[in-house]
């Protein structure tokens, strides 16, 4: 065939109409079609990477069963077997969820939890520990810092600029976040009937954080705060995101009781109503009583898990003190130990502090402070000294509580 009557086997051109062609076996193909074929080729290799990677990513989320995430929250917090075991169940569908394919109808809507109880009984703990286990950017934000947008504080959407920052503004990942709100009570309005002056802080902020907890669209100030006309908006998804809420919801115990009371009518009642433990009413919590604190039953509705957590007593004190992985003894422990220095506490020590927190009310809290205050000047001192073992005996403890701060603020 002359060279003329060679004609590239894809776009039909002729020799004379191209750069060059190249031959293969009875065939022609022109630099034009090569160069598009080459770039069709790269086109196709990067989306088949790009599916790849996001399948792996799916495929990567490490699932702990609701057992495996109960276990290793039981390392860290003490007690609170009701809460850690709606909290793993939780978290162990929020990673189902995540990586459902949507092949068929059912697709599983996300559970948002929250929490009731006292302060200082380990909502926060919980969380942050949950975290530690998770490969999905987690963030704690504050409830008492969002206003209605317009007024003074910060606008809900901040509470997601935690999470885009903890994912590194990966918006993809922050929209497969979690999200802790602690305080939550700190917006409820200040009565169960709906406001008839504006409420600033109470259910214009529910209104707003609905948004979020329904699965919105919502713009997102990338630096939080409020939001400034030049700042650049990031729009994140939050229907994958789940919302854990928590709140101390002080006085709730009397709503419950009421409700409990008006409910108890006849002989079987009667008979229920003995069994009532009336030192932990909490753990009778329904829905109903979050809107008699002054939830809107529209928020209450998107947070369908509720639970509680138990007030703790002298024993779940004492294990506190020493149990945890990171017990507040075992920092001590390890502060001296990274000077050579081996710290031995009695176990009377641990009593009187347990009994000191109870004492002064100061709870889970106190147990830090009041063991700061007995060990502070060994911690000034044996650095520079010679000393090899520090023993805390209960005199020793008793005489330096005795001098400090929160002894003098507690018994005044
Ligand atoms: P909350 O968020 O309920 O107010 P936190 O979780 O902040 O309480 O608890 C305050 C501190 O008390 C924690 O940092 C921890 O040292 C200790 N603490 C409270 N509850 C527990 C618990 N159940 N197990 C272990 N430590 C606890």
């Amino acid at each position: 065939m002359s060279k003329d009557n060679q004609r590239c086997n894809f776009c039909g051109r002729s020799q004379g109409e191209v750069k060059f062609m190249l031959t293969g076996a009875g065939a022609y193909i022109c630099d034009d079609c090569v160069k598009r074929a080459s770039e069709i080729i790269v086109e196709t290799q990067k989306s088949a990477t790009s599916h790849t990677k996001d399948e792996i990513s799916r495929k990567d989320i490490p699932t702990p069963t609701p057992k495996e995430i109960k276990t290793f929250l039981d390392k860290y917090v003490i007690g609170q077997n009701e809460a850690k075991r709606y909290l793993s169940v939780s978290v162990y569908n929020h990673y189902k969820r995540l990586s459902q394919t949507s092949t068929d109808d059912v697709e599983i809507e996300k559970s948002n939890i929250i929490m009731v109880g006292a302060t200082g009984t380990g909502k926060t703990l919980l969380a942050k520990t949950i975290a530690r286990l998770l490969k999905v950017p987690f963030a704690i934000v504050d409830a008492t810092v969002l206003t209605e947008a317009g007024y003074v504080g910060e606008d809900i959407e901040s509470i997601l600029t935690r999470l885009l920052q903890v994912a590194d503004y990966d918006v993809k990942q922050a929209e497969r976040g979690i999200v802790f709100i602690d305080e939550i009570d700190k917006i409820a309005r200040k009565s169960d009937n709906p406001s008839i002056t504006r409420d600033v802080s109470g259910e214009g902020v529910q209104q707003g954080l609905l948004k979020l907890l329904e699965g919105s669209v919502v713009n997102v100030p990338p630096q939080g705060g409020r939001k400034h006309p030049e700042q650049k908006l990031v729009a994140v998804d939050t229907k994958d995101i789940l919302f854990i809420c928590g709140g101390a919801f002080d006085g709730i115990e009397k709503k419950i009781a009421q409700r409990m009371n008006t409910q108890v009518v006849g002989y079987t009642a009667i008979r229920k109503t003995a069994h009532i433990d009336r030192n932990n009413l909490l753990q009778y919590i329904l829905p109903q009583d979050l809107k008699s604190f002054g939830l809107i039953p529209e928020i209450i509705g998107r947070l369908p898990v509720l639970t509680y957590l138990e007030p703790l007593d002298k024993e779940a004190l004492r294990q506190i003190l020493t149990e945890p992985k990171n017990s507040i003894i075992k920092q001590y422990v390890k502060m001296f130990d990274m000077d050579g220095i081996t710290l031995r506490i009695d176990e009377d020590v641990f009593e009187y502090i347990v009994d000191k927190a109870i004492e002064y009310k100061l709870g889970a809290r106190g147990l830090r402070s009041i063991t700061e205050d007995i060990m502070i000047d060994a911690m000034y001192e044996y650095p520079s000294s010679k000393e090899t073992v520090l023993h805390i005996d209960i005199d020793y403890a008793r005489e330096k509580l005795e001098k400090s701060k929160t002894y003098f603020v507690a018994v005044g």
